[in-house]
């Protein structure tokens, strides 16, 4: 596949980075997943914008402006095989001199994006919906994960331990017994003619895929819809509860642990959320 590395367009296997970079030695980055369909992004500027949000909080100076960026996605799309691709970019501080973990006085950030194949979009169908048993964890990552870091090793061992016990995912809770998010994904839950989710605070990314579910609900359904506080017993108790993502979209619950989420069945309001958001998602 053809890469983006430092201002060049070049074969993967020729892609190379020093190991003095710090996004090597201390995960000192940040990175994005832009998805499309049939060559359509979906959240395009939210992602970038984002990404610059990232860069900030590091006191990493963008290496691409805002058109740059999205040339950058659009080339790599045009560039590579495939139905249905995301766009990965990652940004890291660059190299110093040596190991230090002040930042270098002038560093080059590295810029690295690849485009990759990503399961056909969701569709708005109970029996095709790709459905979830999820773990149940308290959430041992850290109190910034607000930025979409590449130190991912907190969420990779929330992941693994889900998949060691059988499951696709882990939703996490903190010691108060509040949702946060899961290891990947954030989470909505459904009860009577509410619609929550948690409210963007340091202990959850600030999913794009939410963003646009909240506005899309806002814009075009009748449900309440909430920010706010969910406890363990909200969510173990809901009627529906969901993963959103930019590649999986909505995916409905239906195991958390021990508890079966309702009847354990893909839920209506899922079928109407998906359906709501399958047909808007490209205007946000
Ligand atoms: N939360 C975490 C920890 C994530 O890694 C992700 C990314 O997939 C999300 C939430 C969902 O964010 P988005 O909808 O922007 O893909």
């Amino acid at each position: 596949s053809t890469v983006y590395l430092n201002n060049q367009f070049i074969p993967s296997d020729e892609a190379r980075i020093s190991p003095m970079d710090r996004g090597f030695l201390f995960g000192e980055g940040i990175y994005e997943v832009i998805p499309s369909y049939d060559g359509q992004f979906i959240g395009l500027q939210q992602h970038l914008d984002r990404l610059l949000d990232g860069l900030n909080a590091l006191a990493i100076s963008a290496p691409l402006n805002n058109q740059q960026w999205i040339d950058l996605c659009k080339k790599l799309l045009a560039s590579n095989q495939g139905q249905d691709l995301a766009v990965y970019i990652q940004v890291t501080r660059g190299s110093g001199p040596t190991r230090q973990h002040a930042y270098p006085e002038n560093s080059t950030p590295t810029v690295f994006a690849f485009a990759f194949e990503i399961p056909a979009q969701p569709i708005a169908d109970k029996n095709s919906a790709v459905t979830y048993k999820v773990s149940s964890q308290q959430d041992l990552r850290w109190k910034r994960c607000q930025i979409k870091s590449t130190s991912l090793l907190g969420n990779v061992l929330h992941y693994q331990q889900g998949i060691d016990e059988g499951n696709k995912e882990t939703i996490l809770f903190n010691t108060k017994d509040e949702l946060t998010e899961a290891s990947s994904s954030n989470v909505f839950i459904v009860k009577g003619n509410t619609i929550m989710t948690p409210p963007l605070d340091n202990q959850i990314l600030p999913g794009i895929t939410r963003h646009i579910l909240l506005a899309v609900l806002r814009e075009h359904s009748q449900f309440n819809i909430e920010e706010r506080v969910i406890s363990y017993q909200e969510v173990i108790n809901a009627d529906e509860v969901w993963l959103t993502s930019s590649t999986k979209e909505i995916a409905p619950v239906i195991q958390l642990g021990e508890h079966t989420i309702a009847s354990g069945e893909v839920g209506d309001v899922w079928l109407h959320a998906q359906t709501l958001f399958s047909k808007y998602k490209y205007q946000y």
